[in-house]
């Protein structure tokens, strides 16, 4: 006998789970107010005294010179590029001193796969920050970077996230997930930097050597539905083989300034795939709503479409905003909007452990009207600890010798 919505609904709030053809109907077909009552259903069993969680962090992208080039992407620069850049050691320290003060508990640490930073330099990135800030949270590298690393190392994968921990690493970021269906990798031009079977590897290595890891979505480029639900079925399954996954995080391809170019998914779009990944995701603690790419009233709206959480203040960002899109909240206007929508708000690290109410209640935090970027306009240039580390382009080893 056919299923119909009503039943799939049924089950949903009966808090079985769906399978991925059950999925896919209730995506396809389901009212858009009925999906958003069933994820804010979940979202208010697993989370029911009413808290919704942000954390105060600094997202900071140490190069943009990528060799990966991925189409959907606006912010890399060719290897050897005028407007490449590597942020030196005492720039991050500058960083990380402005985040403590605005109350950040750590730096979401992601870059481009440029072949000129060797493992060597992550390693002592990560101890002089860690000697400087012993408490402060590294929350770095996503997969596809630890895959470039091992690569351009020769080491194997869980090799490379072992000598990142010792070095300091606390957590990897979900990102470079895009959608996990190698078909749509391969139009993307994302299948060279990581294939599905990779980014699933290194997660399960990362949650194998006891590290929490977030998983994201990035959607509404060239992928069916049905791919899309693919992509949430095999988070599914590894968070059932491993329980390692803090969060999840999807959010809407920005088309401006890239090379495959299109247009964005709407709004309604982002609610309704919001809403059936919670109702997918039923081994999932936590979901982020992504303001950075909707905006702070879809951001909000995302609360009563399974989000439990607002993600961060980020202070910094640079590669949705290559691609067009450049919101800003500080915590006083994300605080502003989860009370809005009648939650209490608390403050949390990168295990969704509560650290207190709104830091700006407590002290005097200046406003932040605009996210940072990573450098200046026009800042062109090279740290001077670049040169203790080997280039391997030709370029990379000009600027070696030559001052810009
Ligand atoms: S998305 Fe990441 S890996 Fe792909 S081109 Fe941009 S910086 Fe490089």
């Amino acid at each position: 006998m056919e299923q119909t919505i009503s039943d799939l609904a049924k089950k949903v709030e009966a808090g079985q789970r769906v399978t991925a053809a059950e999925a896919l109907a209730l995506y396809r077909e389901a009212p858009t107010p009925l999906l958003g009552r069933l994820a804010d259903g979940i979202r208010a069993r697993k989370h029911p005294d009413g808290v919704v969680t942000y954390i105060i962090d600094r997202n900071v992208n140490y190069t943009n010179v990528c060799v990966a080039r991925c189409s959907f992407c606006a912010f890399y620069r060719p290897v050897g590029s005028p407007d490449g850049y590597v942020l030196g050691f005492e720039e991050l320290f500058r960083k990380i001193d402005e985040t403590i003060a605005l109350g950040g508990v750590q730096l979401l640490l992601q870059g481009g796969h440029n072949p000129d930073l060797p493992l060597q330099w992550y390693e002592d990135l990560f101890r002089a920050i860690k000697e400087r800030y012993p408490t402060f949270k590294l929350h770095a590298l996503s997969p596809p970077e630890v895959i470039h690393l091992s690569r351009l190392s020769q080491l194997p994968v869980p090799e490379i996230i072992r000598r990142l921990v010792a070095a300091g690493l606390d957590s990897i970021p979900g990102g470079g997930a895009e959608i996990l269906v190698d078909r749509v990798r391969r139009l993307l031009h994302c299948y060279g930097k990581a294939t599905a079977d990779e980014w699933i590897d290194v997660m399960r290595h990362a949650h194998r050597a006891g590290l929490r890891t977030t998983a994201t979505m990035m959607y509404g480029t060239v992928e069916t539905d049905e791919e899309r639900i693919e992509h949430l079925m095999r988070l599914r399954a590894l968070q059932d083989e491993t329980g390692g996954f803090t969060a999840f995080i999807t959010w809407s391809y920005q088309p401006e300034h890239t090379e495959l170019a299109g247009t964005e998914a709407t709004g309604i779009d982002y609610l309704r795939t919001l809403a059936i990944s919670r109702i997918v995701l039923d081994n999932f603690d936590n979901l982020q709503a992504s303001w950075v790419t909707q905006g702070g009233k879809v951001g909000q709206l995302s609360l009563a479409y399974g989000a439990n959480d607002m993600g961060s203040v980020m202070i910094e960002e640079n590669v949705v905003r290559a691609a067009g899109a450049s919101y800003c909240m500080d915590e006083a206007e994300i605080v502003r909007n989860i009370e809005d929508a009648g939650f209490a708000a608390m403050r949390r690290n990168m295990h969704y452990e509560r650290l207190g109410g709104p830091i700006f209640r407590e002290r005097a935090i200046p406003r932040m009207l605009e996210l940072a970027t990573a450098r200046d306009e026009g800042d062109v240039s090279v740290p001077q600890e670049l040169a203790n580390y080997p280039a391997r382009s030709r370029a990379g080893k000009q600027l070696r010798v030559i001052p810009r």
